[in-house]
């Protein structure tokens, strides 16, 4: 790739990062719990039906690691939040790829003038 491709591209990464909408990190798990009450039937000893299920959001955050609980109507709005995330991870290390590259051809571009005198 050649210098204005390299930018054209970063353009493209700019463009698709305005129009992503909300975000969160995060990994979504989903569980079953027995509430250990007796007779209750997920303490059915031969065939208990745990509760559930359900939703736990991790995610690690300036060094923090946070767990909660998600209410099952927001479980879709969350898969889209995080899948956002994803997204912006992978566009902002796109970009910082590229912006390796035009910056290495850069500093060649100078070198090879340098040269010529
Ligand atoms: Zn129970």
């Amino acid at each position: 790739m050649n210098k204005a491709q390299i930018e054209k591209k970063i353009e493209k990464i700019k463009q698709e990062l305005l129009i992503l909408g909300a975000m969160r990190p995060g990994t979504l798990s989903r569980q079953y719990a027995a509430c250990q009450k007796p007779g209750c039937a997920c303490m059915d000893p031969i065939k208990p039906k745990k509760h559930g299920p359900f939703y736990q959001l991790s995610y690690s955050h300036q060094g923090k690691s946070t767990t909660r609980f998600v209410r099952p109507g927001y479980v879709t709005i969350i898969r889209k939040e995080l899948a956002a995330y994803k997204r912006f991870k992978k566009l902002t290390q796109d970009w910082v790829s590229l912006a390796i590259e035009h910056s290495q051809l850069q500093l060649e571009e100078a070198r090879k003038k340098e040269d010529k005198k």
